[in-house]
């Protein structure tokens, strides 16, 4: 039971993390388990005491608990501690080691596997909640040339970008603030794309040769990556790699051994790995 894994969210049906963390195990020859576990809404911090008891050893956390998740981590990662939310746990003893391998995940998809550096970037960041705020400080630890956040809810932007201005001057706004401007980089991180809404973008601000990036993933061609091929971005890229990504770092973080990802990647696109 010491080689307990689990990862936590409602719903959770869909999560492909048990599948991802099963090929990274046989991959890398650990003996460990890794299940989906459903916690109700109001019952996030019951549902890990109980895993704890059962000798769970770590935890990814998805919707609706890393910001719950953030709170009940007796230790936090420099990361997790900017980031405001969690997604993996590690359980020793009496600690909760509180870690975010999400802006990780993002960068390493974006740089690695698709080839494309950040340096020197105009960075333009769609959305201001939680996946917005966990990847600014691995963007800028990038160093692109500027990072701008534009979000409906105008103030949301804003505050997120004083949140972060001691790391590098960072831009926030609506999306009507970005008009006449153009960007290298444009990373999607709203929930529109779940309902199938698309974001009232100005037009021109996919610079030529641009790179459009969709954290969802698994619905197609989303509205912001038909928008992005329609205004002459360069490249379009989904968040599957960046979920694969997350979890490969979360892996590490347990387990102290890197998986390969590549393969996964490649097994999960070809519908082979759930
Ligand atoms: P939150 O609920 O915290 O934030 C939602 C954001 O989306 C807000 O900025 C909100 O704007 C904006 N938004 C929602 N609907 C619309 C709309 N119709 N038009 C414009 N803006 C809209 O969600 P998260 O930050 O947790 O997640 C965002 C996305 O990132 C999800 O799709 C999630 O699946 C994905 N994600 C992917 C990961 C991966 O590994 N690939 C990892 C983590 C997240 P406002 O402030 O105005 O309400």
């Amino acid at each position: 039971m010491s080689n307990l894994y689990a990862v936590f969210g409602n719903p959770i049906a869909h999560s492909k993390s048990p599948h991802i963390h099963a090929a990274f195990a046989v991959a890398l020859g650990q003996a460990m388990r890794y299940e989906a576990r459903l916690a109700p809404v109001d019952g996030f911090a019951e549902a890990i005491a109980e895993f704890v008891a059962a000798g769970g050893k770590g935890a990814n956390v998805t919707v609706p608990f890393k910001e719950e998740a953030f709170r009940l981590a007796s230790r936090l990662s420099e990361r997790a501690a900017r980031a405001g939310a969690v997604n993996t746990l590690c359980f020793a003893g009496n600690e909760i080691f509180g870690d975010n391998t999400d802006g990780a995940g993002l960068v390493r998809d974006i740089t690695h596997n698709l080839g494309s550096s950040l340096a020197g970037k105009r960075i333009l960041l769609i959305g201001a909640g939680g996946a917005s705020r966990g990847v600014i400080a691995p963007l800028l630890a990038e160093r692109p040339a500027s990072l701008a956040i534009a979000n409906r809810t105008a103030a949301k932007a804003e505050a997120l970008a004083a949140a972060f201005a001691d790391l590098a001057p960072v831009e926030g706004g609506d999306f009507g603030r970005f008009a006449g401007r153009c960007f290298d980089v444009l990373i999607n991180a709203t929930s529109a794309s779940l309902s199938g809404e698309s974001l009232p973008l100005p037009e021109g601000v996919f610079a030529s040769g641009s790179l459009a990036y969709d954290m969802m993933y698994g619905k197609g061609e989303t509205p912001f990556l038909q928008l992005a091929r329609e205004q002459g971005a360069g490249r379009c890229a989904d968040g599957l790699g960046m979920l694969v990504e997350q979890a490969a770092e979360a892996f590490f973080v347990w387990r102290g051994v890197r998986p390969e990802t590549a393969s996964v990647l490649t097994g999960l696109r070809a519908g082979l790995l759930g």
